[in-house]
């Protein structure tokens, strides 16, 4: 196929594997630090509240994005949720087969007008289903790392 034409499927485009070394830094901003060492340190989730809107962010954000208040009210949220959608991972990024399927879901958390993607754990993929209750498992404190894999997965609430 030349590059002249309209592409319409890409596995019939000519590629090529390559490899560009690239280093970045992304921050995670003045929340996202505070996001992260409360997980780090407490095991806990905190948000950001707005007084105008009633909205609760999770992950936690400065400015409202209905009204653009500056949000200054901190809240510690429950680490439980439920299963808004989810996908089932059957392979990895470069197309190989996993050694077991892996469950990516949105988790929207209790109490809140947001939530986290994360993993899906102690459950099978025939057994996930939207609004299945799920809880947070998070790794050792001292295994933490104040990134988002300091949570292991949610699995599903017992009872
Ligand atoms: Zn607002």
């Amino acid at each position: 196929m030349a590059l002249i034409e309209r592409v319409t499927r890409l596995d019939q485009t000519k590629a090529w594997l390559g490899e560009i070394p690239i280093q970045s830094r992304y921050t995670v901003g003045i929340a996202g630090e505070r996001f992260f060492r409360e997980i780090q340190e407490h095991g806990r989730f905190l948000g950001t509240r707005c007084p105008e809107c009633d909205l609760i962010y999770v992950p936690p954000r400065l400015y409202c994005e209905a009204c653009f208040a500056h949000l200054e009210e901190w809240v510690e949220v429950p680490t439980t949720g439920y299963v808004y959608t989810y996908t089932v991972v059957h392979q990895d990024l470069d197309g190989e087969p996993l050694p077991e399927p892996r469950l990516l879901a949105f988790i929207q958390l209790d109490g809140t007008d947001g939530g986290l993607v994360h993993f899906l754990g102690d459950v099978e993929p025939d057994q996930v289903r939207l609004g299945m209750r799920v809880e947070a498992v998070f790794k050792e404190k001292a295994e933490r790392r104040g990134s988002i894999l300091d949570i292991v997965h949610f699995r599903p609430v017992k009872g």
